[in-house]
This record gives C-alpha cells, structure tokens and sequence, in this order.
C-alpha cells in the first residue's frame, strides 16, 4: 500500500547561516525521504525558516534592516547548501508567511475555545529607554551571591549560582544599558498543566510507541517530576517581531508557539502552489506526520507541539525522530580551534557532497548519539568502502565491455536461479528495514558486505586474465556482465544516500531512474551501456589543510554569515588613555588547569606571568575547553584586579576571552592567545 506521508526537518533559527549540524540533520532526513519516495510512496518534504522572536528583532536592528528584510537576506543564502548537499526538499517557506499567522492563530483560537488559554497579570523587568520588556538574557547585573559583576538574569557564570533576574544587584538593560524597572503586564498561557492534557500526554509521548525509548523516558521524567507540567507563556509584549494574538492588541506569540506551527504553513504553502487541498490531506487519517529534530529540542516537539495540536483539533504527529549533535575530531565544533567546518567552505573547496552523505550515513543510527567527524575517518571509509570495493567494481568490468562488445552486455545466464544474483537481490528487504528504521551504518554495513563479495568474485574469475585470450570472449562478457548487473543493484541500494552517483549510473548504463521495485528485473540480454564516465575521486588527505584552515578567517562570500557578524556588541563609552593604562594585562602562560568540582561552567588556571610566584583564577570557559587543552599556552591576563573571594576559592585576576552577544547564534568562548614571541610577564599595551 503506497503510504502518504508529510514530512519535515526542524525550523532553522534565521539569524545564521547553516553549519554542519544543520546539514547532518537534513542529510539524515533526505535519504529517509528519497528511500520512501523509492518505495513508491507519496511524500512531502518540506521545511521553513524560523523568523519570529526578540533576537531576530535586535539583530535586524543593528544590521539597519526591517526584520523582515534581515530574515529575508538569510533566507537567500538556504539555497546554496540545500542545492549543494542535494536536499530534496518540495517547499521551504518561512514561519513570517501568510499561512502560518492563519493557522497560529486558528490553533489559538481553538485552543482558547476549548478552556485551554488563561491569562495571568506578571511582573517582569522593563527598559524604559528601549520600552521593551527583557527577557533574562537581556539583562545583566553583579551577583547576589558571590558578587561577580555583568552576570545574566538568571545564572552566575562565576558560581554557577541560579537566581530570578530581581535578585540581580545593579541590574542593567543589556540593550541600552538602562536600569530596568518592574513593570506588570498581562500574559496568557496554555493551560499545560490541565489533567485532560497531561492524560493525553502520557497516552501520546509514553504509551503511543511514537518515539524513541531514550525520548519517551525524557518525557516520563518531565510528566512525572515532582512539580509536574506547569503552564506554558505563550505571549510577549509589542515590541516584539511575531504573529500578533488575536484580539489582544499589543500581544504577540512567543516565537515557539508559531515555529512548529510553520511546519504545517509551509505544507500549506507548497499545496497552494501545486492545487492540492490541504485540509482534506491533513484530515485524511492515512495521512503520517513526521518530524526529524535534534535532541535539544525535544521537550517543544514531545509536550507542546502534540498538546496545542491536539486540543485544538489538529491531527498530532505520528513520529518525532531525534538525532544527536555533531563533533568534530572529538570536540564540540569551535572556529578558534580550527574545528569548526562551514558546509559552504566544505563545498567551495571542491569537496564532494556526496562523500560527506556517505560518511554521515555510515555514521548514523536510530539512537540519539552524538557523532563525531573525524578526517581521517572521513578519508578511510571514501577511499576504502566507497572508492575500494563499489565504484571499483564498475571500473574492473566497464572497459571490456566498452572496447571488446560494443557496450553489449550478456545477461543471458541471469536466471531466477541464478544465485550469484539471488543472493545479492536477497538483502533488499533488509536494506529497506534498515532505511526505514533509519540505521544507515546498518544498511551500509550490509551493502559493503556485498561490494566485498562481488570484489571476491572478480578475483577469482579475472577478467583481466580472461580478456588475454579471445576464445574465452563469451566467458569474459558473461563476467563483465555479471559484475555490471551486481554493480546495478549495489547502486540502487546506495541510491538514498548517493543520488548523484545513481543518477550518473543510471545514464551510463542507459537505464532509467531505479525504483526498489527495480530490484527484481535485470539488464535485457543485449542492451547496450555507455562509455563509462569515472564516477567519484578519491579523497586527498590534504584537502583537510583547507577545510580547517584559518581557524578565524570569515566566509566573505556567504552573505548570510555577513548578516550575522553584523549583529556585534554596541561599543561602550569612549574612554581616555589614561582609563586604559589603570588595566595591566600580562602575557601569562597556563601551566595547570583542572576543571572545579561542583561547577558546571569554571576551570581553575594557574597562572604564570614570571614574577617568581603563580596565580590562581577562576574562569568561566568550561563549555568551550577541555582542561588539558589549555596547560602549556599562553594567553592574555588582567593582572592588577583586586583578588575576588568565590564560592571555590580567591580568584586573582581574569583572563580574557570573546564570545558573540548573540549567544544563540553563536555560542562559542574564544580565549585569547599571543603570537609566537611573546613570554610570561610581557605587558600588553
Ligand atoms: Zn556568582
């Protein structure tokens, strides 16, 4: 029965360009999609770009651009990846479109309608220069509790201490760099926490057998913890870029009220554009819905998402699929540290897309596991599985073909009882479970066992021995023959992950575009192939050198990431030289670091800056280094700060780093380091 389903990737913030994550995620998701549509099923494929929100807002106004207008110059920088990594999705749309401020607010309206919307009067941290109410991340202040200053409204970076943003001491708009007052406003919520939701959330994220095992045990602990599930604020205050809430003017959905609302207006989207009717499709019970995100954003797709649809009458999704994160080389992606990889860059290079949907590929499961890049990983499964045992069995027998019968294969011998081809056809049911279940290293596993058999037969058989005599002619042709039939049917299995080369395949052999259904049939005995056109390159090791070079170098060309780097910190007030010498910074080396016990965010270093004794100090840049990454270099210190006493010690001094202010874009902490030459005690002036 062919099966109809909707299928989408999550909504990609547009405040940046894509990076790699982004790219595994639509890779994963591709080759479920383009296995389906092999299968014979119908399948909608669709994506949007995720434009609502205050640091959109804030970006677009640093940047001298409308919000609009900032979303859409992100926007036009989609294509270039989608394109080059061969996404094949059928609409990308945005969540600021038409379709999605009907439908966010058709599902408000429902929902309100059904009991499922209060309102509750709130008191929250207001500019009054900006005239915008801030949320935490916006205001900044000295902790209540160990007293660091330029600490976030609701967590000490220094002592790890959580805190409500009132508890801030001299707290500042992060924004204008005004003292925000206490200002109360009216807010709505989604009632979360009503028994007949929490019921249809156990049923749905627990029992339903919708999700993964380690995705429905996070739902259980968020059912089942001891505060339950609380009501969901779903409304912010004008200034705000959104969808405006009905009949409360001024009000605005918070942006993740709408995002997952625009998997639904970009579906609509694309049916309006081709004449189909969306609310019979949504309506139609075979219809599936399915959603592949990344693990951090499973508490949105597994408690929200399914409650706001259900209760307001929409049809709920029918599977979440969650993926891990990417690393590279072991580590958290970071420029400074010259792993970080820009799929724009993977390109421009020349690197072929297809090698990195093959090595994703080998690399992906049906968990919610982290994967790791690693460059010499990458080199040894291209060169070795894909290069080594598949393209190399088109390249053993092609020529023969080709120079000795006129590009005539003989097929004569390809019986149903064959069982060189029986056994090779055999696994396609398994093939297919395993891209069902979306266990592609399975799959590729399975399929270079195969590559490995057919390898051993050319080996045995030689063509290269045969061709030596023209009275082995038929034999030769049968073996060439053969090997082409088995290389068909390898690249009808790779064809999810590989479509380019498929499509390459499919043209040589003069074949038409293969279906799973093409399993079964075989190349007519006489058929005539192509001159074979070399299929993939192998991999130069040090291609490498260019993909991680520059540690710091900006992608000029990518205007998306331009728009991004735009949206910089304001400068602060100007200051005399006289401001500047008062800060003694010193070149100092690291000569031991350890992570402190008890904080999730601190190292302690010790630090040398050749005056005959060492310094201790705390530092918040736990989430971007390993400790033993850091002994041995050198960095940049305030020396001269008065020693600070912290919850783990006295910290005497700081060390330097840069970080983005929009963290969401850009979460790195960069730690500064001085060029060759430098040694500890050199002032920095
Ligand atoms: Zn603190």
């Amino acid at each position: 029965m062919t099966r109809q389903l909707f299928v989408t990737t999550a909504l990609p913030y547009a405040n940046a360009a894509f990076h790699l994550g982004h790219i595994m995620e639509y890779i994963q998701a591709d080759i479920w999609v383009r296995h389906q549509r092999m299968m014979g099923n119908a399948v909608h494929f669709v994506c949007a770009d995720d434009a609502h929100g205050a640091p959109i807002m804030i970006a677009a106004e640093k940047a001298n651009l409308t919000p609009q207008q900032f979303v859409a110059q992100i926007a036009s920088g989609r294509k270039q990846y989608l394109d080059g990594f061969h996404i094949s999705f059928d609409n990308w749309h945005s969540t600021d479109g038409a379709e999605n401020h009907e439908l966010s607010q058709d599902i408000y309206r429902k929902l309100k309608a059904a009991g499922f919307i209060a309102s509750k009067v709130i008191e929250q941290f207001y500019d009054p220069v900006k005239n915008m109410f801030l949320a935490d991340r916006y205001i900044k202040g000295e902790c209540p509790k160990c007293h660091a200053k330029d600490q976030y409204g609701d967590s000490c970076e220094v002592c790890s201490a959580v805190y409500s943003p009132t508890e801030l001491i001299n707290p500042y708009s992060v924004l204008t760099g005004a003292v925000p007052v206490m200002k109360s406003s009216e807010h709505f919520f989604f009632k979360l926490s009503d028994p007949k939701c929490v019921a249809f959330l156990r049923e749905w994220a627990i029992d339903g057998n919708r999700l993964q095992s380690e995705v429905a045990n996070k739902a259980r602990e968020w059912l089942d913890g001891e505060d339950g599930l609380g009501d969901w604020d779903i409304s912010r205050d004008a200034p705000y870029f959104g969808i405006e809430i009905p009949d409360q003017p001024g009000k605005y959905f918070y942006v993740w009220l709408d995002a997952p609302v625009g998997y639904l207006a970009s579906l609509k989207n694309y049916f309006n554009k081709i004449g189909r009717d969306f609310d019979a499709f949504m309506a139609d019970p075979a219809t599936e819905q399915i959603h592949f995100i990344g693990k951090d954003i499973t508490y949105f797709h597994t408690l929200f998402w399914p409650a706001m649809l259900k209760f307001s009458g929409y049809k709920t999704p029918d599977r979440v699929y969650a993926h891990g994160f990417v690393t590279v080389s072991g580590e958290k992606m970071s420029k400074s540290r010259g792993t970080g990889i820009s799929p724009l860059k993977y390109l421009d290079i020349g690197m072929n897309p297809e090698w990195l949907r093959y090595y994703l590929a080998a690399k992906l499961n049906a968990k919610v596991e982290d994967i790791d890049f690693s460059a010499e990983d990458f080199t040894a499964r291209i060169n070795s599985d894909l290069i080594g045992k598949f393209v190399n069995i088109a390249s053993r027998a092609a020529g023969f073909i080709s120079k000795r019968f006129n590009g005539q294969v003989n097929t004569l011998w390809a019986t149903d009882t064959d069982s060189f081809l029986t056994s090779i056809r055999s696994i396609a049911p398994e093939i297919q479970a395993l891209y069902e279940g979306r266990e592609y290293g399975k799959a590729l596993r399975a399929i270079m066992e195969q590559a490995d058999i057919i390898n051993a037969y050319v080996d045995a058989n030689k063509p290269w021995i045969l061709a030596k005599d023209p009275a082995n002619d038929a034999a030769l042709q049968e073996v060439c023959s053969r090997l082409l039939e088995a290389f068909r049917i390898l690249t009808l299995y790779l064809k999810p992950v590989l479509p380019e080369v498929a499509a390459q395949v499919e043209s040589w052999l003069n074949i038409a575009p293969m279906q799973w259904s093409d399993v079964a049939t075989t190349l007519p005995n006489g058929h005539t192939i192509k001159p074979y056109q070399h299929l993939l390159t192998r991999v130069e090791p040090s291609i490498f050198e260019a993909l991680f070079d520059a540690p710091t170098a900006p992608v000029a060309e990518d205007s998306a990431e331009k728009a991004a780097s735009a949206n910089i910190e304001e400068l602060s007030a100007e200051i005399s030289i006289d401001d500047f010498t008062k800060i003694d910074l010193r070149i100092a080396k690291i000569i031991d670091c350890v992570a402190v016990e008890g904080s999730t965010k601190l190292l302690q270093l010790t630090l040398d800056i050749g005056d005959g004794r060492t310094r201790n100090v705390f530092s918040g840049i736990k989430s971007a280094y390993q400790p033993e990454q850091l002994i041995g270099k050198l960095t940049v210190m305030v020396a001269n700060l008065a020693p600070r006493k912290m919850k783990f010690g006295v910290s005497e001094g700081m060390v330097l780093a840069a970080s983005a202010s929009d963290e969401k874009a850009n979460p790195g902490l960069y730690i500064l380091e001085p060029w060759p030459g430098a040694v500890p005690g050199m002032r920095v002036s």
